[in-house]
């Protein structure tokens, strides 16, 4: 029994560290919008890169004409191809994927570009006339750190994800697709270069012309929004016809004092590849909550025997990942039987009592409760940056209701909002619970499909007139 206590104690300390109270949420929303404004009054003056991406307007429906997009940026990549009639319109892309060889990750350039330009061949062959003398126009959706010189162009700040072509660099990225496509004799020319989220931020405005930011989370977390160019002070004399720009916040690497840390996040940020670096990522992405809910059950099972002997699985980092622990968070049979199937079938823990079953169910709900409300929180932040979180209209003596809000789309993408319930339900509580009931409605969350790839090709539709 007094093992029992020592486990419930360890559940409690998380619970409290953990703890999101709508006060520090507000704390986080704050520290937001001020890192915002850091990271774009200067070049490095916050951990919020708050990157140009050149992207001056965003697609509106009266876009005509068929456009390609390819999209890289993991182990797959993917080209496709859209027809717009020029309204709105349910789009429907033709989208084929294919695997990246190995080799070619970690080689040379020329030998990727070309790999790439080779399937985009085959792909344009299959539908259009590849000699036409109309040149082709294709977003280039590339989801690694780029900085941008203009919206077709831009140089590789750093790999990540298992890429390492060194030749790759500080090179300018659409330019060696470009000459790839050129080698290739495909008359198509590479019109926008953009980040993922920019993607899911143009589809999100296409539908919805109220979409002012785009948030994905999945694997990793990032977000995008709509600014005015002259808050952009670190880019004195930016100017473009819409008075606006997409900046690229690369949000996972925000960090705030007021961010409830648990010493198991200290671990798993010291044993990364990447320590110090990512930590809004790490408290809220797939990669890594699975794998917080694994160094909970390895203390609470070193710490007594609710969990049996210490299995040795528990020391395998990732072994439980995210999806896991999503089905066993929403496991709503009496008995937890797909908590116990997965305890057994990955984590090498066989037969425990329900108690620590129901246990086992709690710590995913604490690590995906907190994991959810702090992107709440960075999405109320981004709109407190732009004054679309109703606090700023407040004057002399009028309550918040009368406040003329308007309203206000974001669109969200990725597996852990569109797979996972619970977390969708966490993050919307977290939204009303911050705002405000009659702020939070005008605040209307849209889920939009593959923004990374047709997002590029609608924006290498609405740039086409300019370059
Ligand atoms: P991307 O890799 O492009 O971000 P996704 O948006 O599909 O792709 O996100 C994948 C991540 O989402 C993975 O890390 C995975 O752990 C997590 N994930 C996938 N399905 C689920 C699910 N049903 N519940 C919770 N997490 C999930």
């Amino acid at each position: 029994r007094r093992k029992w206590k020592r486990v419930v104690g360890v559940l409690k300390e998380l619970e409290e560290s953990c703890e999101t109270t709508v006060g520090r949420l507000k704390q986080v929303v704050d520290a937001m919008a001020v890192e915002m404004h850091a990271g774009l009054a200067s070049e490095g003056g916050s951990k919020l890169k708050m990157l140009l991406t050149f992207v001056d307007s965003l697609p509106s429906g009266s876009e005509k004409g068929i456009f390609y997009a390819l999209d890289l940026g993991g182990t797959n990549f993917r080209v496709l191809r859209v027809e717009l009639g020029g309204q709105r319109s349910d789009l429907d892309p033709d989208v084929e994927q294919q695997p990246i060889p190995e080799q070619l990750m970690t080689g040379r350039s020329e030998d990727l570009f070309d790999f790439i330009a080779s399937s985009l061949y085959q792909f344009v062959e299959k539908n259009d006339s590849v000699q036409s003398p109309i040149t082709k126009l294709l977003g280039f959706t590339f989801s690694f750190p780029v900085k941008q010189t203009s919206v077709s162009s831009g140089v590789l700040i750093k790999w990540t994800k298992g890429f390492a072509i060194r030749d790759m660099v500080e090179k300018e990225v659409a330019g060696a697709l470009q000459q790839a496509l050129t080698r290739k004799g495909l008359n198509m020319r590479v019109s926008v270069l953009v980040n993922d989220t920019v993607g899911t931020l143009a589809l999100g405005h296409y539908h919805d012309a109220d979409t002012v930011a785009a948030v994905i989370i999945g694997t990793g977390t990032n977000a995008c929004y709509w600014e005015r160019t002259d808050a952009i002070i670190k880019c004195q004399g930016l100017l473009t016809t819409s008075g606006g720009m997409v900046v690229n916040m690369e949000w996972g690497n925000f960090w705030s004092s007021h961010l409830p840390r648990t010493s198991y996040d200290v671990k798993l940020d010291a044993e990364s590849p990447n320590p110090n670096d990512q930590g809004f990522e790490k408290m809220i992405s797939g990669m890594y909550l699975g794998d917080i809910v694994r160094r909970v059950i390895l203390r609470m099972s070193e710490e007594s025997d609710v969990f049996g002997p210490v299995s040795s699985r528990l020391y395998v980092p990732f072994t439980l990942r995210t999806p896991l622990m999503a089905a066993m968070h929403e496991d709503d049979s009496p008995e937890l039987t797909q908590v116990a199937r997965i305890l057994k079938d990955f984590l090498d823990i066989p037969d425990i009592p329900l108690k620590a079953r129901k246990l086992v169910v709690k710590i995913c709900d604490v690590v995906t409760r907190r994991a959810a409300r702090l992107a709440a929180a960075g999405i109320v932040g981004i709109l407190k940056k732009i004054g679309r979180d109703g606090s700023g209209g407040i004057t002399g003596g009028r309550s918040r209701s009368d406040i003329k809000m308007r309203r206000t789309a974001v669109a969200v993408e990725g597996s852990l909002y569109t797979q996972y319930t619970m977390f969708r339900d966490y993050l919307h509580e977290a939204l009303n619970e911050i705002l405000g009931e009659d702020i939070a409605r005008h605040v209307v969350i849209i889920v939009t499909e593959d923004g990374s790839g047709t997002g590029a090709a609608l924006l290498a539709a609405s740039h086409s007139s300019e370059n």
